[in-house]
């Protein structure tokens, strides 16, 4: 099973992808961090990329899929792939295709973790946590039993982060659609995306997912 999970920040991707590794032994895939391991062990792909980077330029698309190329052959027949953060164009998703179906695999599902933009902002914009011991709150979903004292530590401090306001949410959704957009039409014509309602309860979205991969 090779699956590729998309979803904007906040609709808990990284947490539902780690679910799907736990369960099912599948592998995530993705390009940042293959980039950063093929450097780090020396690899020729990783010192080709290395030098690419040395020189001020981007990682091309024939790297990256000599990257994916070598992760997938590194790992066993049977473990699924998760790919996180690519492709990123049409180009590079025909390119997917080949290099999967040069190791006798394909891409089952495209799963998509939608959400309500909304929503989105009220759940990130009101996040907080206690200045002392990191437990975290929301204005809506989670206040401290005594207000302004932490449940956990009896702090008063509270902080949020400068980046949890509406605008940057909301950029970052731009830029979400912006990415996906390029490559959503490519995996609908093949008939195999799916989508989920990332908003829903983690345990409800981790089942959403595990009914598609049953399919
Ligand atoms: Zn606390």
């Amino acid at each position: 099973m090779n699956i590729i999970l998309l979803g904007p920040p906040g609709a808990g991707k990284g947490t539902q992808a780690q679910r799907l590794v736990e369960r099912h032994g599948m592998r995530q895939l993705s390009t940042g961090d293959m980039l950063r391991a093929a450097v780090k062990a020396g690899t020729p792909t990783g010192l080709e990329a290395k030098a690419v980077m040395e020189r001020g330029e981007l990682v091309s698309d024939a790297i990256v899929s000599a990257l994916i190329g070598d992760e997938l052959d590194a790992m066993g027949a049977d473990t699924g792939a998760i790919f996180d953060g690519y492709p990123r164009t049409e180009a590079q998703a025909r390119s997917l295709d080949e290099i999967l179906a040069a190791r006798g695999r394909k891409l089952d599902h495209v799963i998509e973790l939608g959400v309500d933009e909304d929503a989105l902002v009220e759940r990130i914009t009101g996040r907080y946590t206690c200045a002392t011991c990191g437990k975290g709150y929301h204005d809506t979903f989670e206040q401290p039993k005594v207000p302004g004292t932490c449940d956990k530590c009896g702090g008063t401090e509270f902080k949020r982060r400068p980046d949890d306001n509406a605008e940057t949410v909301r950029t970052r959704m731009a830029e979400y659609r912006a990415k996906t957009a390029p490559i959503l039409p490519f995996y609908e014509a093949q008939g195999i995306v799916s989508k989920v309602d990332g908003m829903a309860e983690m345990d409800a979205v981790t089942d959403a997912l595990e009914s598609i991969l049953a399919n």
